[in-house]
């Protein structure tokens, strides 16, 4: 019988995609998701547990039903802009969540866990390249939530020998390049699919947040990296902590930024049309560079984030905003 894995989220962009990631490497995923921002229809490569981590009793049960083996965490409040609005919110629901589900785990005896972390933990760090080592000064509720989140995983793993990978993303792009699952989210507040909405007319025009950063055009810069070679890499973190390898960190990017207006420029180039652009303000809490060495990822994990080029990913969300989307 193939092991399962409880896949928090896993009805959304990320964790779909780890979904079919895991089938593919003959794993089962459960996913255990209150659909607040998930679809049903996303969930494809096993079945549904719908429940908030918010409520210890749910996870309680779905653990004793399917007896994972491994826990991989994605169920989080994720907009840098609503976290600076609402930072209560972010610490409550990040931080709760996350507390019940280590608890649950421990108490079960669930020993593996994989923590979708990110880029945000970084801060601003004047446009250096960031590794694994670089210390972490976030500016924003959602990059402290995450932070603290890695700590708890920390404190666990020496009170209750939960092993642990974080994998701290950096701007996650593109769709499934079957078509079968993309990016949905309602509201939309993500750049390029914001972009091509525009670009489809969908919308009248794509805002840009500043163009007065200290980046060569003014616009931030960004470490983009495709949502299916994303999910490759927590199957090999998942099969590392199986292997009984412990505790790791890896950043997952590929070490070369894009400013927003080489983006609009690489969507222009894909899609033969025109984005209609507005100059907007600057975003709260987006700092102006954030890229990464992915060296240890791919040194230590054998990752290969082959598909992580700016074409096959705006490509690919392309493809995937043609087709219908998701229902509930
Ligand atoms: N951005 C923008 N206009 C938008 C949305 C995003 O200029 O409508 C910029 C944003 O300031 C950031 C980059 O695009 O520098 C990526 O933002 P996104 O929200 O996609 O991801 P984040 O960096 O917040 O995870």
């Amino acid at each position: 019988m193939a092991q399962r894995i409880l896949v928090t989220g896993g009805a959304g962009y990320v964790g779909s995609h780890a979904c079919k990631a895991l089938a593919r490497a003959g794993f089962e995923p459960v996913v255990f998701d209150n659909l607040a921002t998930g679809w049903a229809g996303a969930v494809k490569w096993g079945p549904l547990v719908r429940g908030d981590l918010m409520d210890r009793a749910a996870i309680d049960a779905a653990l004793a039903e399917h007896r994972p083996v491994a826990v991989m965490h994605f169920a989080a409040l994720s907009l840098v802009g609503d976290s600076m609005k609402d930072p209560g919110l972010y610490w409550r629901v990040n931080i709760g969540g996350a507390l019940n589900l280590l608890e649950a785990c421990a108490a079960a005896g669930v020993g593996n866990f994989v923590f979708s972390s990110t880029c945000a933990t970084y801060g601003d760090q004047d446009g250096i390249l960031l590794t694994e080592d670089t210390p972490q000064r976030p500016i924003n509720a959602y990059g402290g939530s995450k932070l603290a989140i890695e700590q708890m995983l920390r404190d666990f793993g020496a009170s209750s020998g939960i092993s642990h990978v974080i994998f701290r993303y950096f701007n996650v792009a593109g769709a499934d390049p079957d078509g079968e699952i993309g990016e949905q989210h309602v509201p939309e507040t993500h750049l390029i699919p914001l972009m091509l909405d525009a670009v489809a007319g969908k919308r009248p025009a794509l805002t840009v947040f500043g163009t007065d950063y200290p980046t060569a055009d003014g616009t931030c810069v960004r470490d983009y990296v495709h949502v299916a070679d994303l999910a490759d890499a927590h199957v090999l973190g998942l099969q590392r902590l199986l292997a009984g390898k412990g505790d790791a960190v890896f950043c997952l990017g590929t070490g070369t930024g894009f400013s927003v207006r080489e983006v609009i420029e690489a969507s222009r180039m894909v899609t033969n049309r025109e984005v209609p652009l507005v100059i907007g303000d600057r975003r709260p809490g987006d700092a102006a560079a954030l890229v990464s060495s992915s060296t240890r990822a791919i040194r230590d994990l054998g990752w290969e984030p082959t598909r992580s080029n700016m074409r096959q990913m705006i490509g690919d969300a392309w493809a995937w905003a043609q087709r219908p989307g998701f229902t509930q």
